[in-house]
């Protein structure tokens, strides 16, 4: 990956420092058929007090402030937003779009992609980490992937940002109409969350996160299931993604219920975007919430919904 490091961001339109690199957000410049270099250039000369980490174009990327520095990008709201609040300019990297006719052009993407798959392993930051800059302040930005059928857009964006590569091949449908495929493209997205949700609470034998169900992804599940019941319950559990009479045994008559706090939340949270349903986030420990209620139509989940959904997923049990 080329970077031009040639004009860097005039300093009085950013401030030195940051507050943690937890975020990648997504912009466009808002100033069609301009390019990368016109763009950084300006925020290089001008006084503006607005500002990015990069600018991309279908040449080059242009880093602009420095990555330890905070870019002024995300401040304002718009309306609201889920994002705002936790997403801020001091612990966000801003990466800005050139359009042309309008649209993000192919190779702008290609070199979006691959910018955020960079700054997603150097940061430890997860795909559901990395937002438009729509999400945090309700700005209609980046234009071209927001709203309507445009939201596909974004989501294939993080498809592709994801990458699709590991076990098994896709299974693609035979001539999908526009909706069927929409269906499809935003279930593999939830599995691949799901995926890389898995590794991030199991911590170990990571699996690829590529949207797609195969023997690692079952076992991981049976893994998650595990590392839940250890943390609930001090189980002792070897998390070995096969789940025997010990992990038989932990389960127990344990369940979870609406409005109850535990890791065998996150666990049904985990299961839930595996199966391409969306829980309303994962969180270490998860709460049951109305998300969670939705996406498996019932508050409560006792032994046998816990083996139920392994099962759902292919998994022995
Ligand atoms: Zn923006």
């Amino acid at each position: 990956m080329n970077i031009d490091y040639s004009l860097p961001c005039r300093s009085s339109n950013y401030r030195a420092g940051n507050n943690g690199r937890d975020f990648i957000v997504i912009h466009y410049t808002g100033n069609d058929n301009s390019t990368a270099w016109q763009n950084a250039h300006y925020f290089a000369t001008s006084k503006v007090e607005a500002s990015a980490h990069y600018f991309i174009d279908n040449d080059s990327i242009y880093a602009s402030v420095p990555e330890d520095d905070t870019a002024w990008a995300v401040g304002v709201k718009y309306g609201n937003a889920p994002y705002w609040g936790s997403c801020k300019n001091s612990n966000s990297i801003s990466i800005e779009l050139c359009t042309f006719g309008g649209e993000i052009q192919g190779p702008t993407i290609d070199k979006a992609a691959e910018l955020v798959r960079h700054l997603m392993s150097k940061y430890g930051i997860p795909i559901d980490h990395v937002v438009r800059h729509y999400d945090v302040c309700a700005k209609c930005c980046p234009a071209p992937w927001v709203g309507g059928a445009r939201e596909d857009l974004w989501t294939l964006f993080k498809l592709y940002v994801l990458g699709v590569s590991g076990e098994g091949a896709p299974t693609p449908i035979v001539n999908p109409t526009p909706a069927a495929q929409a269906i499809q493209v935003v279930a593999n997205f939830a599995i691949a969350c799901g995926q890389q949700c898995a590794n991030q609470f199991v911590g170990h034998d990571f699996i690829a996160a590529d949207g797609i169900i195969g023997p690692a992804t079952r076992r991981m599940a049976i893994r998650v299931l595990q590392h839940a019941l250890n943390l609930d319950y001090n189980a002792g559990l070897v998390e070995d993604g096969i789940c025997g009479t010990k992990t038989k045994a932990a389960i127990g008559q344990h369940y979870v219920r609406r409005g109850e706090r535990q890791y065998m939340v996150t666990f049904v949270e985990i299961l839930a975007l595996l199966h391409g349903k969306d829980p309303h986030g994962v969180e270490y420990p998860g709460t049951y919430g109305s998300g969670l209620a939705s996406a498996y139509n019932t508050d409560y989940i006792d032994r046998n919904g816990f083996l139920f959904v392994l099962g759902l997923l292919g998994c022995e049990v």
